[in-house]
């Protein structure tokens, strides 16, 4: 099943944002399925939760704070605060004070309201895990969803506040699951929820009496993430983008070829990682930034054609229905007017 809400509010341009994220992406999706006569069942965010009769609001701050820095979620609740970090967050601002990418003389919404939106996001990711439980076919696709880069108490890589694991945590705290894959094929490492699993084990947090766990699987391109040497230099080691998943496959330029077998044995290691015991759920975070044809120019080292991008989606499509492990799967990065391929046409290919 899907999960889609219309993407009426997320123009970035209508806060003076230029970067090139298109507003139709999910959009463009659905509009293609229609066109195939490909028919899932669909719902917005108010519907899936009314089919699940969860009442709104689903996320609280509660949720945020079990997962992020009390300090940090303080600081998004001040609207100076919070302006600070979407500057720093979409990388609107550089060292010298001069804006990147940023025309506020253009903007019609504040910037604020971005954190609406990923409020928004954070719901959905949680209401289509609970789909996907809920599902006979164990499936849920979410339009939306996938900000892997929010690091415990900060944000990152235009993403403000870690969706994925807000919504596993609380899912294992409510005991719908105990162990959960992290199956994240971005084109960037799913860094920030590699750090958030990691401080949660080294503090040896419990969330319920399921025995919950989190394994994160990443592959991801070799180089280009973080962006430049700068945040390199002064990134810790532990700590995102300097963290490790449990399972980490780097894909260098050329390699291509090479993406699919070495994805097949990040699945198999991750299972044998489990020792026996089959996750409740698996979170795919599928990113199409490293699609050929995807607009944004530091993803290009990692460059996948439509066919690759397709056959890594059904290839773990088939790896987890095989042995019945419920998926939700979010769409994550992909950038410029091509960045709804790949998904519209793994989506019809089921
Ligand atoms: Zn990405």
């Amino acid at each position: 099943m899907l999960l889609y809400e219309p993407p009426l509010k997320r123009n970035m341009r209508d806060y003076g944002i230029t970067i090139p994220i298109p507003i139709s992406r999910s959009s463009q999706i659905m509009a293609f399925l229609t066109e195939q006569g490909v028919r899932f069942p669909s719902y917005t965010l108010a519907s899936a939760a009314e089919a699940l009769a969860i009442a709104a609001p689903f996320i609280s701050r509660a949720d945020l704070e079990r997962v992020h820095s009390p300090e940090y979620v303080a600081h998004l609740y001040d609207p100076a605060g919070l302006e600070q970090v979407i500057l720093s967050t979409y990388e609107l601002i550089n060292d010298d004070g001069s804006y990147n990418r940023y025309e506020p003389e253009t903007a019609t919404k504040p910037l604020t309201d971005l954190f609406a939106n990923q409020l928004e996001q954070i719901n959905g990711t949680y209401l289509a895990c609970r789909l996907a439980l809920a599902d006979d076919g164990h499936f849920c696709f979410y339009l939306g969803g996938g900000s892997h880069h929010a690091r415990y108490d900060a944000g990152s890589g235009f993403c403000i506040l870690n969706d994925i694991i807000i919504a596993l945590r609380k899912l294992q705290v409510e005991e719908h699951v105990g162990l959960i894959w992290i199956i994240d094929v971005d084109a960037h490492k799913g860094d920030g929820s590699a750090e958030l699993v990691r401080l949660s084990r080294e503090r040896g947090e419990t969330f319920s009496g399921k025995n919950p766990e989190i394994f994160t699987l990443s592959i991801h391109m070799a180089h280009g993430w973080p962006l430049d040497e700068a945040s390199l230099a002064k990134a810790i080691p532990g700590h995102a983008p300097l963290v490790e998943s449990d399972i980490d496959i780097p894909i260098a330029s050329g390699e291509e070829p090479l993406y699919l077998p070495r994805l097949a044995e990040g699945l198999a290691l991750i299972e044998r990682r489990s020792a026996g015991r089959i996750p409740d759920l698996a979170l795919v975070v599928d990113g199409v930034d490293p699609y050929r044809r995807d607009g944004l120019a530091s993803s290009e080292p990692l460059a996948l054609s439509l066919a690759q991008c397709v056959a890594r989606d059904r290839f773990i499509h088939a790896f987890l229905k095989k042995r019945c492990i419920p998926s939700a799967w979010l769409m994550a990065g992909g950038y410029g007017k091509h960045a709804w391929e790949p998904t519209a046409r793994f989506l019809a290919s089921l």
